[in-house]
């Protein structure tokens, strides 16, 4: 089995004259998003980045008790053991998550299920804390027979912004139970749930290579007859076929691309799932399979599983574990337009150069330097303050943003201290992440120059991170943060482990907990206009990205383009996951450096089809801008991805993505292949988001950029649009290259 080794691969690289700061030669003449306007200014209403209050209305005669947010609503049936039975989200598809309950059950030595949804009468309690809002369940496990089995279950939902903390803890009667499984988390997602990935519960024991990063595994599951199929691109490894190991995966995030998800992972302590039943690893179960009766995923997380051997639970056992959904704010993104900046060995960016970039639509720049990319020894070192002899004139750089409305940020690493600071040299040791040696991980940029070394978050790291944070915060005119290794990793430092034996070998974490601490901590500490960016290749997570405002995706771990851009169902699905974010999708990253140009292109159109940009902004991310520009406010709009049901192509190599709103709808017809083709297109005016009920003209407005990379003709040419609703009409679209078409 392979896993990603985080040293070599895990962060930016940075080829110069790509990702920093280099004069940019092609022309500006699009400037779609005018810098300094209101969008960015503080609104009367905050986002769905800032966490807001629950409202929470309990009915005892229809026996639920309802938490919602403008984003989502969690619904607990009180007849059935306070369980968890709606998930929804107010601007996604399905009218449930969950097709059951979530259901917490054992079986018992015989084979017999005592479940928590057969309590019809568990005691349930409610409180604010703040902004949040706790639940409290205390239930019987119940037998088929309605009988009380004599176990009981307590259950704490803490419902936090984006995500409930769940502590479930199994009340054992005296004596001892015999269980053949052991199971806090039971439920049948709905069957739109369809991609998914998850983070295996593997160590060095199971020969995971040290520090490993634990890429999520990524797997398409669909109801129906089970026919995998091998896309080109290797993305789906687990096309098709059910999850089933015995090792829990320590997060699993369930998606309908571009439309919502959910996710489940566990607690930093993952000694209770992975130890506390019986003392040894692998005896669980995970299991997520299509299934019939309800249609839908059914998934069951076990720490304990066993077709014949009982364990005996002597003692009660607690298991904490988080849900996630991602918060859609139900409106179109602008493609996010970024770049950076560094040192640059003294040549900061000129002013001048600054406002081009204002002119060409940039909304956000980060100064990234976390290496010694000149050799001038004149680098950001992570955790040192402050990092320059010339911090003025970085001052000087995010001031000239600032006034030409361009937002700013600086690089933190979530998990690197460099070696030469006080506090590695102090603390390094305490805080580091390390492996089951006792070994600290040192991450390099080239040679001997190092990043740093990697640091654990169930640490005094934590709070010396933030501290550092809020330093630079506080000094310098910054509108927030960019975090690279924004993600939870396994860590065996003992000393992270609160109850561990003196001398004992660590039983293993990770530092989830703190992490998710770390992202409200940061949108608080920024605010809810202040700048957010994560950066989370192979790990994305609807928990951490929801108090972030852009997400950098797609670094590394997938296959490369070298001679064919992938097919739209070949992408990865970190490529847009679940279109609640504006996401910038790396494009050094996916290109293979000796791609052809029109590879380029081909990115920056699939990138447009799914609704992201590419990262950071490249000449054709521009060059295809003008063809959005009719559309005005692209936030007026809905989005619906490549995937939508109202625009059917005759070509599979050609797709549309839709901006949808009220009376009208603009159709961006994509050809992913390199010749002209004539397609016919059609459209079912009743799937548009927002549907049209009697489509009246149609106009193509534009196309995309000409073979000489200028910009297309402007032409509009009126379209038949009762073909267009009818059988289909036929049109000719460009190849490489993208039309707009609409439709009132
Ligand atoms: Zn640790």
């Amino acid at each position: 089995m392979e896993m990603q080794n985080s040293t070599s691969t895990s962060r930016e690289k940075i080829p110069k004259g790509t990702h920093f700061w280099q004069p940019i030669l092609y022309s500006a003449f699009c400037i779609l998003n005018s810098p300094g306007l209101a969008a960015d200014q503080p609104g009367p209403k905050p986002g769905s980045t800032w966490p807001q209050a629950y409202s929470v209305q309990e009915d005892n005669g229809a026996g639920t008790l309802v938490l919602s947010t403008p984003y989502y609503t969690v619904e607990h049936d009180l007849k059935k053991g306070g369980a968890i039975a709606r998930i929804k989200l107010t601007h996604g598809k399905a009218a449930n998550l969950l097709v059951r309950p979530i259901e917490t059950r054992l079986l018992d030595a015989d084979g017999a299920v005592l479940s928590d949804l057969r309590d019809t009468a568990p005691k349930v309690t409610h409180r604010r804390a703040g902004l949040n809002e706790i639940v409290t369940v205390e239930c019987a496990l119940v037998d088929q027979q309605g009988r009380a089995s004599g176990l009981r279950l307590k259950t704490t939902f803490e419902y936090r912004w984006g995500y409930v903390k769940i502590h479930k803890e199994f009340i054992i009667p005296a004596g001892s139970f015999k269980a053949l499984e052991v199971c806090p988390f039971s439920t049948t997602l709905a069957p739109s749930l369809t991609d998914y990935g998850y983070r295996e519960g593997l160590t060095e024991e199971e020969r995971a290579p040290p520090f490993s990063f634990g890429s999520n595994r990524w797997g398409r599951l669909r109801l129906g007859p089970l026919t995998p199929t091998l896309s080109p691109s290797g993305r789906g490894e687990g096309e098709g076929r059910p999850l089933q190991t015995r090792y829990v995966p320590r997060s699993m995030i369930f998606v309908d691309p571009g439309v919502e998800g959910l996710e489940w992972f566990m607690g930093s302590d993952l000694s209770q799932w992975d130890l506390q039943l019986t003392g040894r690893r692998g005896q669980g179960q995970c299991l997520v399979q299509p299934s019939q009766d309800p249609p839908g995923l059914a998934l069951a997380v076990s720490p304990f599983w066993s077709a014949d051997a009982t364990t005996a639970l002597t003692k009660d056992c607690a298991f904490d574990f988080y849900l996630a959904v991602p918060l859609l704010e139900g409106h179109a993104h602008k493609p996010w337009l970024h770049t950076s900046f560094n040192r640059n060995q003294g040549n900061w960016v000129p002013a001048e150069e600054i406002r081009r970039w204002a002119e060409k639509g940039y909304q956000t720049v980060h100064c990234h330097n976390d290496g010694d990319y000149y050799d001038d020894g004149l680098f950001w070192r992570d955790g040192s303050y402050p990092p320059y002899p010339d911090m003025d004139r970085y001052d000087q750089v995010l001031r000239e943003c600032r006034k030409v409305g361009i937002r700013t940020a600086t690089y933190f690493s979530d998990k690197e201290l460099h070696p030469s600071t006080k506090e590695f040299q102090e603390h390094g040791a305490a805080w580091g992440r390390m492996n089951r040696k006792g070994d600290l991980q040192h991450n390099f940029f080239r040679g001997k120059s190092e990043y740093g070394a990697q640091m654990c978050l169930r640490s005094g790291w934590l709070e010396f991170l933030k501290s550092s944070i809020d330093r630079v915060l506080k000094n310098h005119p910054l509108d927030g943060v960019y975090y690279d290794w924004n993600v939870a990793l396994f860590c065996c430092n003992p000393l992270h482990e609160a109850d561990h034996a003196a001398n004992a070998p660590a039983q293993g974490h990770w530092d989830i907990d703190e992490l998710l601490n770390l992202m409200e901590w940061t949108r608080n500490r920024v605010g809810p206009n202040g700048l957010v960016i994560v950066h989370n290749t192979t790990t994305p997570m609807f928990a951490t990205e929801n108090f972030s405002d852009y997400v950098v995706a797609t670094e590394w771990g997938y296959k490369k383009w070298a001679d064919r851009a992938p097919d739209l169902q070949d992408l990865p699905l970190e490529w847009s996951l679940a279109g609640a974010r504006a996401r910038g999708v790396i494009s050094y990253g996916i290109l293979d450096s000796k791609a052809p140009q029109r590879l380029h292109r081909l990115f920056a159109l699939e990138a447009f089809l799914g609704g992201v940009a590419p990262w950071p902004a490249s000449a054709e991310t521009f060059e295809l801008l003008p063809l959005l520009k009719p559309l005005g406010d692209l936030a007026s709009y809905r989005f619906a991805d490549w995937r939508n049901q109202a625009v059917s192509l005759s070509d599979n190599r050609c797709a549309a993505a839709i901006y949808s709103r009220p009376g009208e709808a603009y159709l961006l017809l994509a050809n992913l292949d390199q010749d002209a083709k004539e397609v016919t297109c059609a459209l079912r005016p009743e799937k548009l988001p927002h549907p049209l009920a009697h489509p009246a003209a149609a106009t193509k407005l534009l196309a995309g950029w000409r073979s000489s990379g200028g910009p297309g003709d402007a032409a509009a040419e009126k379209l038949d649009v009762r073909r267009l609703v009818g059988e289909g009409l036929k049109v000719t679209l460009p190849g490489d290259n993208a039309i707009l078409i609409q439709v009132r």
